[in-house]
């Protein structure tokens, strides 16, 4: 008998990490796309005959993607090229005030001494010992794990005898309640509680758990030379090695489903292609709504527009910077927290003092005879000018679908982004116009079914991650594998979920062939 033959819809980070665990294990692996390239929402937009990376742009959990290379035959250093990041992140509130978070936690220990004193420094300790322990114990039984249904499944995996542990977690208390407990400074709460936007949530309403992004970061945070286009890239080619064929600008209009088991998929333009397993790395919210079929229709859960998790407005310009020593990833804080989420999830609106992002491509860790080489002192240097690649983000609703903003909303958030820059020195000297915008409306087109959602379901509420859809469907043989499932969003969890999904149809595969093999002997199971 052949091959058990497997179709996995998308090739964002879950998909492509589907498909080579999946051929590794044995499987026929055939990937269809939409789009023309690799990567979903790692995705690069060409801006003045220059490449920016206009997706995901901060590069951690290395491990995910070393043990999924290495069930390859390969890793990460024979594909790609992997800089480390001595300096985290930058963050800006004013032209004095700036924190750099380093990679040595000591570095980031006495820069917050220097930033908010030696009491706040000693505080901050304490918080980067209890995000180490809420990641310690969420790894095995949460991340690594196919979906918890319950918090008393999670308690079970934790394990009775860690009981204490589980308590630990803070799982009822919110992001924001939790890091009080260790910033007096308001800007350092605002810094930590910004992690919960890694998941398109608001810090106020999203559990302590997130906490543990914080350590994630203090793991590592590394540029890949080509951007992280260049993953999507290398992850093809290590798919493509193992077997595994690609079409590209190939919708799916739906999954069949046949006998009660998906059979396969067809695609927009009426082809049939038959499948014994389907993996779908498109969004859950395009299940729910049945985009994908009928038969899929209710498969997953439905998502409210209120429970969405946030969308983006995001610019990718090539522009020249001045007065502020922008650093690979610069955040630029509102003055207000508390009313800028309250306007993204209240109001349902471009938030007028937004917080802002902004990664400088060409600046980072010694690339070469480039802009932006690190010094001793940590900082890029400022002696060439001229224009380079920045992508700037700021968060918005994700009604894309429903209410996008329009050209008037756009022109106004650009001005309350460069206006919060320029409280904080930096002038852009280049026009929205002059690169390209993504909108939530956008964001909607390209990955339908979301309103322009980035994330999946909103982190908001301790039951909000119990609630992601694992890899399993209803239907048999189709798997779900992406940042809006299990275990969440993220190039590396997205590529945990294909690692789960894949590992779900090649223990459902063996079972079969087990008890198919066992009624064929006339023996039985001794499973
Ligand atoms: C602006 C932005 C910034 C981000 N920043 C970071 C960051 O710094 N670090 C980080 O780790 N994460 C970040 N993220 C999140 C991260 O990019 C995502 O969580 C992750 O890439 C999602 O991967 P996925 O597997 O869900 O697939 P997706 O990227 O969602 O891709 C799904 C693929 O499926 C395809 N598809 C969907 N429907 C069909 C169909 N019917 N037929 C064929 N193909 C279909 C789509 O075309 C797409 O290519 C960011 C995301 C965005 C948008």
């Amino acid at each position: 008998m052949g091959a058990e033959s497997v179709i996995v819809v998308g090739a964002g980070a879950g998909g492509l990490a589907a498909a080579i665990a999946l051929a590794v294990a044995g499987f026929d692996v055939t990937v269809v796309e939409a789009a023309e390239s690799p990567g979903g929402k790692i995705r690069s937009l060409p801006v003045a005959g220059r490449a920016i990376d206009a997706g995901p742009t901060v590069f951690t959990m290395r491990w995910v993607f070393e043990e999924l290379l290495a069930t390859a035959g390969t890793s990460l250093d024979r594909e790609l090229t992997l800089r480390p990041l001595d300096i985290l992140a930058r963050h800006a509130w004013s032209e004095h005030e700036r924190l750099d978070l380093f990679a040595d936690l000591d570095r980031s220990t006495a820069a917050v001494g220097d930033f908010a004193g030696a009491a706040e420094a000693r505080r901050f300790r304490d918080f980067a010992a209890r995000a180490a322990h809420i990641y310690a114990t969420l790894e095995e039984p949460f991340l690594r794990g196919p979906r918890c249904r319950t918090p008393l499944e999670l308690i079970l995996r934790i394990g009775l005898r860690r009981i204490g542990d589980a308590v630990a977690i803070s799982p009822f208390a919110t992001l924001w309640g939790a890091l009080g407990d260790h910033f007096h400074d308001p800007r350092l709460r605002q810094l930590f509680g910004r992690y919960a936007t890694y998941c398109g949530a608001s810090p106020f309403l999203a559990p302590a758990t997130l906490m543990l992004i914080a350590h994630v970061e203090q793991q590592g945070v590394w540029v890949i030379d080509g951007g992280m286009r260049a993953l999507a890239a290398a992850l093809v080619r290590v798919a493509e090695r193992q077997g595994v064929r690609f079409r590209w600008s190939t919708p799916v209009r739906q999954v069949v489903v046949a006998g009660g088991r998906a059979a396969g998929v067809e695609l927009a333009g009426g082809e049939r292609l038959a499948a014994d397993v389907v993996v779908l790395n498109a969004d859950v919210a395009a299940v729910a709504d049945g985009s994908l079929g009928p038969a899929l229709r209710g498969a997953t859960p439905t998502i409210r527009p209120a429970a969405r998790s946030l969308s983006a407005v995001t610019w990718a310009v090539v522009a020249e910077a001045d007065g502020f020593p922008l650093h690979h990833h610069t955040v630029f804080f509102s003055a207000d927290y508390r009313a800028e989420f309250d306007q993204l999830l209240r109001e349902r609106r471009l938030p007028t003092d937004p917080t802002v992002y902004i990664c400088a491509q060409d600046r980072g860790p010694d690339r070469g005879p480039t802009r932006g080489r690190i010094e001793a002192d940590g900082e890029p240097r400022r002696d060439r000018g001229g224009p380079e690649r920045l992508l700037c983000l700021v968060n918005a609703p994700a009604d894309g679908d429903t209410a996008p903003p329009d050209a008037d909303a756009l022109a106004a958030c650009w001005r309350a982004a460069t206006d919060r820059l320029a409280r904080c020195g930096l002038t852009l000297h280049g026009q929205p116009e002059d690169g390209v915008v993504t909108t939530p409306g956008d964001f909607h087109r390209l990955f339908p079914g979301t309103g322009g959602a980035l994330y999946g379901r909103a982190s908001h509420g301790w039951t909000a991650s119990f609630r992601r859809p694992g890899s399993r469907t209803r239907i048999p043989g189709l798997y779900l594998a992406g940042g809006s499932t299990h275990p969440g969003p993220g190039v590396p969890m997205a590529a945990l979920s294909g690692r789960l999904a894949a590992a779900a149809a090649t223990a459902d595969r063996d079972s079969t062939s087990r008890s198919r093999r066992a009624a064929t002997s006339g023996g039985m199971s001794t499973r």
